[in-house]
């Protein structure tokens, strides 16, 4: 066969979307306006996999910044109704009211395939070191199905959506596990991330001893309901580890942020530690768990080594990246985030915990594998501050460049959820309201005038430096 042939061919075949999560799902809807067959894989047995794992959690961005706009055209015609664009949905609303209506429209439901995980992305008869004629192999992506059979599917391109939430970050320093680590959770000491302590795994903590360790919105949520339960339940203590020293980054901006939920969840958390329901425990590094009838954790801590025995153990420290389906590909990553490079110094937890992201697309999200981008959460690597209207816009442009229309795909604009507090690692911090707007350059400049969005939890280990001019 020609390349030209092969060029040909390579373009009837349908483009892949890993996962379908809020931003696969999207991805496939803007892959349909544009003409082009979206092929979806599903490791869940249904859309919103992830989601689901974190249902009993209010979202903190109200539903006008969690529905995509091609998303929301597919759905208009099929009588669907749109939820109340001011209200903050839980996460089981998400997946309720706009994912599964979305699966159901004929044109997604025919091309999505659940069940269905995909272990590896490699160019149809070259592994990575093949450099000829490259660019014109179709893409071979191979998935295994519920009954253990790997297929390869051939596509023109692959748009990664697959998520973080099943490679949370190990508890030990160094963004290692600790000593003993991998023991606790096979004994089941060490939980999911985000379990119902109040709902559906209430039994499960109910008068036992829980430590969570970790910051952000998830060791937040979790912490109260841990607070709740244990006002309900006697023998119910809790305990939480972080590893930094500053008690005032835990609790955000209270009263000055603009995102009220955001502001509240803080303030009733430093509620809970200052009335002694909960015990914290700061400068702790995790360094060794030893597992018997209970779990022990030691930490060091500047007064020397602690050691907690605890029943459970909630970890909140993050997520990563899953690289390793994408070992065949030429990837372009920044070397500490895991993000595009382009994208990475953006988005460096580092220094921005402010969230500030210039509106970008096809350009900073492309690799040197043409045809293939990473999108949504897993788009942002190791940095926890992503949101679905900016996975919205990084897919909405990949389509477009998918497509031929380069001008659109460049046309990049992104309006994100207002929230007006934020502070930076370099002491920085900002409590007036914002501007939503952050496609211009001085919004990308600036930590006061871009949103502030919540962070998932804390990446350990992220004592990289980075050299250049730091902006915010
Ligand atoms: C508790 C919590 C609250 C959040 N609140 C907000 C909020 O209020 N506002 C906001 O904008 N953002 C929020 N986020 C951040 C982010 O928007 C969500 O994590 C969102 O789910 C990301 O969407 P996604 O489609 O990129 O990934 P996911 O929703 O994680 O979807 C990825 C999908 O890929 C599937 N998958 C994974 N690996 C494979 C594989 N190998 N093969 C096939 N399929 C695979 C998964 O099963 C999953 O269904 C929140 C995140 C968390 C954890």
């Amino acid at each position: 066969m020609t390349e030209q042939h092969m060029t040909e061919r390579r373009n009837d075949l349908p483009v892949a979307v890993i996962g379908a999560g809020p931003v696969g799902l999207a991805t496939a809807a803007h892959l349909i306006e544009r003409g082009l067959t979206p092929l979806i894989f599903e490791k869940g047995d249904d859309v919103g996999a992830a989601i689901r794992q974190w249902g009993h959690i209010r979202l903190f961005s109200p539903w006008r910044h969690n529905i995509d706009p091609a998303s929301r055209r597919l759905l208009e015609p099929t009588g669907w109704v749109e939820p109340r664009l001011t209200s903050l949905p839980y996460g089981h609303e998400l997946v309720e009211q706009y994912l599964e209506p979305l699966a159901a429209i004929t044109a997604i439901k025919t091309v999505l395939h659940t069940s269905s995980t995909v272990t590896a992305v490699s160019r149809m008869g070259m592994d990575k070191t093949h450099s000829i004629g490259r660019d014109e192999r179709p893409f071979l992506v191979r998935v295994r199905t519920a009954d253990g059979a790997a297929t390869d599917h051939l596509v023109r391109a692959v748009i990664d959506t697959s998520g973080t939430w099943s490679q949370p970050n190990p508890l030990g320093q160094a963004g290692l596990p600790a000593p003993g680590e991998a023991e606790a959770a096979a004994a089941g000491f060490i939980t999911g991330p985000l379990p119902d302590v109040t709902g559906a795994d209430r039994a499960r903590f109910a008068g036992r001893h829980v430590l969570v360790i970790g910051a952000g919105h998830s060791a937040a949520n979790t912490l109260l309901a841990l607070g709740q339960l244990a006002k309900n339940e006697p023998g119910t203590r809790v305990s939480w580890a972080v590893r930094g020293a500053d008690t005032s980054r835990l609790y955000g901006g209270g009263d000055l942020d603009g995102l009220p939920a955001r502001g509240q969840l803080g303030a009733r958390l430093r509620q809970l530690v200052e009335d002694g329901h909960i015990e914290l425990y700061t400068s702790f590094t995790t360094t060794a768990f030893t597992t018997g009838d209970s779990l022990l954790v030691t930490g060091d801590t500047p007064n020397g080594p602690v050691t907690l025995n605890v029943d459970l153990l909630i970890p909140a420290t993050g997520f990563r990246p899953d690289l390793g389906i994408l070992r065949e590909l030429r990837l372009d990553l920044d070397p500490a985030v895991e993000a595009p490079r382009e994208l990475g110094p953006m988005i460096d937890p580092e220094f921005h915990s402010c969230g500030t992201v210039p509106a970008h697309g096809a350009k900073v999200l492309a690799h040197p594998e043409k045809g293939f981008y990473l999108a949504g959460m897993k788009s942002y690597g190791r940095a926890p501050t992503f949101l679905l209207a900016t996975g919205y816009e990084q897919v909405r442009s990949i389509a477009a460049a998918l497509a031929g229309d380069e001008k659109a795909a460049d046309a990049v604009h992104l309006e994100l959820p207002e929230t007006g507090v934020c502070t930076t690692d370099l002491g920085g911090s900002c409590d007036a309201p914002t501007a939503t707007a952050v496609g211009s350059e001085d919004a990308a400049d600036s930590c006061c005038a871009a949103p502030g969005p919540v962070l998932i939890g804390f990446p350990t280990g992220l004592a990289h430096g980075r050299s250049g001019t730091l902006t915010d």
